[in-house]
Order: structure tokens, then C-alpha cells, then sequence
């Protein structure tokens, strides 16, 4: 059913083809007939009367110039391909004519009795019968339309003869003309079933190529995508690269993925933006020349960034000048050509941006991986910062709580510090009694009298010193990490230790290593765990009836200090073991249960770790770690492919 419409255009091209071929073919047949009836006319010129013999002449002569300038004709055709119909119909009638001219040979047949004569013109009958047959079969009505007038008046003629001879090539002429017939016919369906299969053929060739060239197609397509994926990949692993890089600092991070994301997506600059309102301020950034700075502060109306978190996606294009966005105020101004951006998220809050640029245009246009891509780096840039935010307000509490436990220190130390201030105190007030009883009864030896005075300001000194190392110890401060000695951590608090031990009766012995490396740590919240942990020695040393002894030691070890104090109270219970450092966990009437959790928290912020141990005849140990200074991983400068 389908084949149909599909046929009858085949068919219509099959007769074009057919058409063409006999316009193709015409001349020579033309050509050939053009010369043979003069020849044909001369050789009757003295027997046939001359003007029968010009009159046929130029009537035939008259249809075969037809035929040749509709040859001409149909070679300047505009549409080789329409109105073949109309062709062969004009070339039909055009040869019907010529054929009727030959056929009135019977005029010189019946003018020109001798048989020598009309065999001769039989033969050139003949001749062009079978040169029709060879020119004019591609369309068979043709040759027809020419043959049987050409041949049949003659042959009727002689067949009508009494004579046997001229009969005999009457019928002869009836043979040859239905031999022509047949072969022409044979002719014409073997042209008609090649160029069938021709065309066909042509027409599976054109499919076949229509066929290449979609599968083609599709391959280049699949390249494309291979390539896409390849390159999402390659962006996937870039930025893995960067974002599990142990870096110090996140900030380190952001700027590894500056670089990267400015390489990536062939962008010099590369800026990571805060905006509040209509300030823009740049928080990280890249810049080959160093034009924008870190801090510098835009009207965001005056930023391509204004139209990216208004779009709230990645926004971007690659030849501003060449496009509506030199309209844009940003251009003026910076005349960054090329644009790449997208909003950064905190949480539920737009933080700014993430964006990369150009002073130059791209030559290519950015696809859509390099705005996921960009989308990914947004991502984890706000993920990063919400982190930081985080990391900030837990410190902030561990800075608070710190101290609030420092201040709780101080408050149970209150009793020994005022007994502490107490002795100065006492002591100054007896030496100025005795200074001013030796003024009072007389005049006194200076020397003696500086000797009291001298005594009044030791004391003094003693409890100022006593007071500011309560202050020093009382004060709220961000953390500081410094290179430190432990000995000299130990020196600032060597007296609250003294003191602590001494008023429960404790002795306090200290196994500080010689060779111990310098640690990198917060002098105030080292000291903090170490008195934490002295007082809960002194405190569990309250439970024994004989002499209580309390170890400090410091050794080294192989990635820094590790500290340790010592009791010989009556030890950690198991069950309790599992459950320390819990917060709030307490065996102390008074206690709170921070002291142990707080010292884990400050150590492990130091990059250390805090964890206890039962003695091997009675007592616990406390150790904790403090890494070397040496040792600790400074921010690492970033590696800008710039
Ligand atoms: P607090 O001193 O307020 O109880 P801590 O967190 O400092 O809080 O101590 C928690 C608990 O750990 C103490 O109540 C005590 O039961 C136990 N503990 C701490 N140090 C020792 C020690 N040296 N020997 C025995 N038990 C201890």
C-alpha cells in the first residue's frame, strides 16, 4: 500500500529518463534522415517530375528541422524534469509527420516504375526504419507513431502489385517493419527495466548515504556527549582533588578552588563575594594583576553579580561587548568581557557569590558541565562556610565555658587564696607593728628600720604577685596558640599548685623532662587542664589515710609532649572508667562534672588527646598530649595555575 506513492514518482522519473534519452539520441536519426532524402530525391531527379519530387522533399525535409529544433528546444528547457509528457508528445508528432513524408514515397514509387529504382527507394525505407528503431525506442509510442506511416504505404503499394516480385518485397516490408516493431519493443522494456533498476539503485545509494551520514551524525553526537561526560568527569575529580586536600584552613581551600575553577573554565579572575544589601564586598579572590583585592567593597548594582543572585542560578556569557550585556553598568566600569557566576547558600541565607571572569572574551561558549560545575563549587563553598560559622560558635562556647570553669576554679580555690593573701598580709601588718613600736620608742638603727621596710615590700610583692596571677587566670580571652615551653606553662602556675597541695596536705613532685620539644598551645587553657586535673588528684588522694603523693610528669614523645598526673587515691572504678569524660558525670557532693570534659575538649582543639589509666599498685594517672610546635601543618600556600 505504502509502495504506491513511492512507485508512481519512480515511474514519472523512469519516462523522464526515457524522454531525455530520446531527445539524447534524436540528432543522429535527424541527422542521418536529413541526408538520405536528398539523396534518395536525386537519384529520381530525371525520372520523377521535379516538382513532385521538391514538394516531398521539402515537406520532409520541413518535419525533421521540427525535430531538430525541438531538440534544441527541449536541451534549454529550465525544468529538466517536468512536462516530459509534453515532450514526448511534441517529438511524437514531430516523427509521426516524417514518417507520414517517408511513407509518400509511394509517390516515387508510382512515378519511378522501373524496379531498379524502386528497390532502391525500398532499401533507403528500410535503412531508416531500422535507424527509427535504433533512436527512437526509449519511448516506444514514438517509433510507432513514425514507423507505421513510414512503412505501411509502401508496403501496401507493392503488395497491391500484380507483379510477384514487387509482392514478395511488399511482404518482406510487412516482415521487416513488425521485426522493427518486436525489437524496438525488446529494446525499449530491457531500457525501461535498467533505468527502473538504475534509479533504484540510485535511490538505495541515496538512502544508503542519507543513512551514513545520520549514523554519522549520531556518532559525532555520541563523541560530543563522551566528551561532555569525560570532562564532567574530569571537573568531578578536579574537585574532589581540591576539596579533600587536607588544608588548615577552609579559606585555603576556597582559594585552591579559585584557582582551579579559573583554569577550568579559562577565566583569570576568580572571586568569592559576601553581599549584604547593595554592598559587595570580595571575601577570597584571584586576580593575575592583583586589580581587586581581598576586601574591597563594590555597589552590587555596579556587578554582574546583582543580575546572577537575581536569577538565582549559574548566570553566564562569553563576549559582553558583542552582546546586550555591554549595557549592563558593570562594563563601563571594569569591561570584563567574559562572565561565569552563581549564588553561594548559608544555610538558609544567600551568602553572595561565586564568581569568575575575564578581561578577555572566551571563544567558546560554556556548556552546561561547567555550570553544574560551578553550581557544585557554590555548594560546598556554602557548605564550607557554614562549617566555619559553626566551628566559630563552638569555639566561642568552648571559650566560655572555659572560663567558666576557670572562674569555678578560682571560687573552690577561694578559701586557699584567701589563706594565700592572708600570710603576706599578716606578715606585713606584724613587720609595720614592729616598725612603727622601734619609731615609737625612740630613734632606731636605719639599717634595721630598711631591713623591716625591705621585709613590708618582699611581702607586698608576694601578694601582688599572688593577685595578678588570680587575675591572669580569671581574664576571658580568645585562644592564642604560641610556641611555649611546658616547663614554663608549669613556672606561671608552679604557686596555685603549691598552694593546692599544701592545704590538703598533698605532696606535689614534678618529673619534667630536660629535652622536652616546645609545644604549639594556648599557655592560659594548658594551664587550666593541668590544675584540673591536679585538684582531682588532690581530691581523690582525700580518701586515703597515708601519706598522699601527687606526680607530675612531662616526657617526650614521638609527636610531641605527653603530661601526666599521678595519685595514689583509691583509683578509677571500672564502671566509672567507661563513662569519663562524660559531662556532668560527678562522684563529688559539690562537683559539677565539667573539669574532665572541658580538659578533653581544649586538649583535643590543641590537636592532642586526654585519656586515663589505673596505676599499677594504687591511683589513677591522667595523660594528655600537646603536639610538638614543629610539627603542626601550617596552612599550605596555595598553588595558583595563574
Ligand atoms: P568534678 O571534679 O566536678 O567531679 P570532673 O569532670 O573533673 O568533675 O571529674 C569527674 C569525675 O571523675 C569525678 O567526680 C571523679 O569521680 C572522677 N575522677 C576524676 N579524677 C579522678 C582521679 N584522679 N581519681 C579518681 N577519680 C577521678
Amino acid at each position: 500500500m505504502n509502495a504506491a506513492p513511492a512507485a508512481e514518482p519512480l515511474a514519472r522519473r523512469i519516462f523522464a529518463e526515457q524522454v531525455r534519452l530520446l531527445y539524447a539520441q534524436a540528432p543522429l536519426g535527424t541527422v542521418a534522415s536529413l541526408l538520405i532524402a536528398p539523396m534518395l530525391a536525386l537519384i529520381h531527379w530525371d525520372i520523377v517530375p521535379r516538382t513532385v519530387l521538391l514538394g516531398w522533399l521539402a515537406l520532409l525535409e520541413a518535419t525533421l528541422l521540427v525535430r531538430l529544433a525541438l531538440v534544441v528546444a527541449f536541451q534549454r528547457r529550465r525544468d529538466p524534469d517536468a512536462d516530459a509528457e509534453r515532450w514526448a508528445r511534441r517529438y511524437s508528432w514531430a516523427c509521426a509527420a516524417s514518417g507520414v513524408c517517408w511513407g509518400g514515397c509511394v509517390v516515387l514509387l508510382t512515378l519511378a516504375p522501373p524496379l531498379t529504382y524502386q528497390t532502391f527507394t525500398a532499401l533507403m525505407l528500410g535503412g531508416v526504419l531500422m535507424g527509427g528503431a535504433l533512436t527512437m525506442t526509449p519511448v516506444l509510442v514514438t517509433y510507432v507513431a513514425y514507423a507505421l506511416p513510414l512503412m505501411l504505404p509502401p508496403v501496401l503499394w507493392l503488395l497491391l502489385r500484380d507483379d510477384p516480385l514487387r509482392a514478395a518485397m511488399g511482404a518482406a516490408g510487412i516482415l521487416y517493419l513488425l521485426l522493427a516493431l518486436g525489437a524496438a519493443h525488446h529494446y525499449h522494456r530491457t531500457l525501461v527495466r535498467s533505468l527502473r533498476l538504475a534509479l533504484e539503485n540510485a535511490g538505495l545509494a541515496q538512502s544508503f548515504a542519507a543513512a551514513k551520514e545520520q549514523a554519522e551524525a549520531g556518532n559525532r553526537q555520541l563523541a560530543e556527549q563522551q566528551a561532555a561526560l569525560r570532562s564532567s568527569v574530569d571537573a568531578m575529580r578536579e574537585l574532589y582533588e581540591v576539596i579533600s586536600i587536607p588544608r588548615r584552613h577552609p579559606g585555603d581551600r576556597i582559594q585552591a578552588m579559585l584557582a582551579m575553577g579559573c583554569q577550568r573554565f579559562g577565566l583569570t579572575i576568580g572571586i568569592l563575594s559576601h553581599v549584604e544589601d547593595d554592598r559587595y564586598e570580595i571575601v577570597q579572590v584571584i586576580t593575575p594583576g592583583g586589580e581587586i583585592r581581598r576586601g574591597d567593597v563594590f555597589a552590587l548594582g555596579d556587578t554582574y553579580c546583582r543580575d546572577t543572585l537575581r536569577a538565582r542560578e549559574p548566570l553566564g556569557f562569553e563576549h559582553a561587548s558583542a552582546s546586550d550585556w555591554r549595557q549592563h553598568p558593570c562594563y563601563p566600569k571594569l569591561k570584563l568581557e567574559a562572565y561565569l557566576g552563581t549564588p553561594v547558600q548559608v544555610g538558609e541565607h544567600i551568602y553572595g557569590t561565586l564568581n569568575f571572569s575575564n578581561f578577555q572574551p572566551r571563544s567558546t561558549p560554556f556548556a552546561a558541565v561547567d555550570r553544574e560545575l560551578i553550581q557544585l563549587m557554590a555548594r560546598w563553598v556554602g557548605s564550607a562556610l557554614e562549617q566555619e560559622q559553626m566551628a566559630a560558635a563552638a569555639q566561642r562556647q568552648q571559650t566560655l565555658l572555659a572560663h567558666a570553669s576557670r572562674l569555678n576554679t578560682l571560687g573552690e580555690m577561694a578559701s586557699g587564696l584567701a589563706h594565700e593573701i592572708n600570710q603576706p598580709i599578716t606578715a606585713i601588718s606584724l613587720y609595720a607593728e614592729t616598725g612603727l613600736t622601734r619609731l615609737r620608742n625612740g630613734p632606731d638603727e636605719p639599717a634595721e628600720l630598711r631591713e623591716t621596710l625591705e621585709k613590708i615590700a618582699a611581702q607586698s610583692a608576694r601578694t601582688h604577685a599572688i593577685i595578678q596571677q588570680v587575675r591572669h587566670f580569671a581574664r576571658q580571652s580568645k585562644p592564642q596558640y604560641l610556641t611555649v615551653r611546658v616547663s614554663a606553662l608549669l613556672d606561671d602556675i608552679a604557686d596555685f599548685l603549691d598552694m593546692e597541695t599544701r592545704r590538703y596536705h598533698v605532696v606535689l613532685r614534678q618529673d619534667i623532662g630536660p629535652d622536652l620539644p616546645p609545644v604549639l598551645a594556648d599557655p592560659l587553657q594548658v594551664q587550666q587542664v593541668i590544675l584540673n586535673l591536679v585538684r582531682n588528684a588532690v581530691d581523690a588522694t582525700g580518701a586515703i589515710d597515708g601519706p598522699r603523693v601527687v606526680l607530675l610528669s612531662a616526657r617526650p614523645e614521638p609527636d610531641g609532649v605527653e603530661l601526666a598526673v599521678q595519685d595514689n587515691g583509691p583509683g578509677l572504678d571500672p564502671n566509672l572508667l567507661r563513662q569519663l569524660p562524660h559531662p556532668f558525670f560527678t562522684t563529688k557532693p559539690d562537683g559539677l562534672g565539667l573539669g574532665l570534659s572541658i580538659s578533653q575538649s581544649i586538649v583535643e582543639a590543641h590537636g592532642g588527646r586526654l585519656w586515663a589509666t589505673p596505676n599499677r599498685d594504687a591511683g589513677a594517672t591522667f595523660h594528655f598530649t600537646l603536639p610538638a610546635a614543629a610539627r603542626i601543618h601550617r596552612p599550605e600556600r596555595v598553588k595558583f595555575a595563574l
